[in-house]
């Protein structure tokens, strides 16, 4: 496209260049491409579809020395070819009408992707005479040229009635072929940003109903679930021996249940900054050796060697918000046994510096394909689909530890090999105020 707009302007040189010698004409080719040039470089800049159809047309008139001039678009659900773009003097009821692909000049000229010219359009059958009757014009000559998108014809760009009654010449047709080829590339242009506008409301549109979803079934779920556990939890004292496994399979479910409304409300509250993060110093060491006992059932349970590795003496003091800091390791770990097979190794390392403290779990699981290791941290992003997958989960753990990790200016990422295994590390500032000031470095950089 960009070749046809600049083989038009190196035709219409060569012309001007053999036309010096018949002086006015020379002058008139010459303001055409000046203008051509000028508007050339003002479409490319303009997005607004509408604004950009009236220059185009405008010039349209103004380089051809037409009495009109108009920009008519294919539309494919009417089948017709529908005016766009016509001059502000024009009458605006020619923006209500189509004209027909089989039996109108702009069909022609649409169908055949060729240019035509009309000098004598008063004779001439091809005119489609409706339009002309509905705004009481007569097409007395017309020169109209093909649209072209990728090959294939969008629409057309016809010029009305030559001025002084004068006939349209080559030139003419050169200068709005130019103009057409531009004009083509900025419609295109407006048209591709205008649906990528649309595709953008529509996945803020269903990202805010997915947040309000969260917000309200976390809400709504919470004090239901509480009773069935508080009930369940004091009939577990009550019943006899028989039937105690099966409340404590309603307990246990019930649990299941509120870690997961749990999550959702930690998302929820983080979405609409609520989550507030409250400084206290603790250690991280404890914090660690604290919740790799606690996991050790689980571990055994499904035969992994569950094992930690603090440096002896140092309790690894941070200041941070234990709570979160906690939910953190917590998902990292409870995933890291999850994803690992009977038989297998999952490893809690810390170690800190004066700055920063790191804490790293490494398993020996399924690990994680390469192509999917950055989105593990997006919410409800599962590597497997939820329909053929053996573990549970709701894919909101990751992207938990990511925010509660980020709330205290710290990192999470994670290395991975598919069945070799998984390295998740958390770095965490050692105090607010080292987090602040190292957050203020990297937003200035
Ligand atoms: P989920 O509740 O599904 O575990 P997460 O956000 O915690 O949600 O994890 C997202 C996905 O990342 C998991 O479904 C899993 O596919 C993958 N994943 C997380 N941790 C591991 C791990 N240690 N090994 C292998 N895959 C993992």
């Amino acid at each position: 496209m960009q070749t046809l707009f600049l083989d038009g302007l190196k035709r219409g040189y060569a012309r001007i260049a053999m036309a010096m010698a018949h002086g006015p004409a020379a002058l008139r080719e010459a303001h055409q491409l000046e203008r051509l040039l000028e508007i050339g470089r003002n479409l490319s800049s303009n997005l607004d579809l509408p604004s950009l159809l009236g220059s185009i047309v405008a010039v349209a008139a103004e380089i051809t020395g037409s009495e009109g001039a108009s920009i008519l678009l294919y539309d494919p659900t009417t089948r017709l070819l529908r005016f766009e773009a016509i001059p502000p003097d024009q009458d605006p009821a020619l923006k209500k009408l189509s004209v027909p692909v089989d039996s109108s000049v702009a069909g022609w000229v649409f169908s055949a992707a060729t240019p035509l010219i009309i000098n004598d359009a008063r004779s001439d059958a091809r005119i489609y005479r409706e339009v002309d009757r509905q705004i009481r014009f007569e097409t007395r000559s017309i020169l109209g040229v093909p649209l072209i998108v990728k090959q294939e014809p969008i629409g057309v760009l016809e010029a009305v009635n030559k001025l002084a009654d004068q006939d349209y010449t080559e030139p003419d047709q050169i200068a709005l072929e130019t103009l057409a080829a531009q004009a083509a590339i900025a419609i295109e242009n407006a048209r591709l940003l205008a649906k990528l506008h649309e595709a953008n409301q529509e996945l803020m549109r269903l990202d805010r109903m997915k947040s309000d979803f969260i917000a309200i079934a976390s809400h709504e779920l919470r004090t239901p679930l509480g009773l069935i556990l508080g009930h369940a939890t004091f009939l577990t004292e009550l019943v006899d021996e028989q039937h105690r496994d099966q409340i404590e399979v309603i307990v246990r479910s019930a649990e299941r249940l509120k870690a997961i409304v749990e999550d959702m409300a930690r998302i929820s509250h983080q979405e609409e900054g609520q989550s507030r993060v409250r400084h206290r110093p603790f250690s991280l060491g404890v914090l660690v050796q604290t919740l790799v006992t606690r996991f050790r059932q689980l571990a055994k349970e499904k035969k992994i060697e569950l094992d930690f590795d603090v440096p002896e003496g140092e309790s690894l003091m941070v200041e941070a918000d234990r709570d979160k800091i906690e939910i953190a390791l917590t998902n990292l770990i409870r995933n890291a046994i999850a994803f690992t097979d009977e038989g297998g190794q999952v490893g809690v390392m810390a170690e800190g510096s004066e700055d920063y403290v790191k804490v790293f779990v490494a398993d020996s699981g399924i690990g994680i394909p390469a192509g999917d290791i950055d989105r593990v941290f997006q919410r409800f992003f599962q590597v497997e689909s939820h329909l053929t997958r053996k573990h549970g989960g709701m894919g909101l753990g990751l992207s938990i530890a990511k925010a509660m990790v980020e709330m205290h200016h710290g990192q999470i990422w994670c290395e991975s090999k598919v069945g070799v295994g998984s390295l998740f590390c958390i770095m965490l500032p050692v105090t607010a105020a080292k987090g602040e000031a190292a957050s203020k470095v990297f937003s200035s950089v």
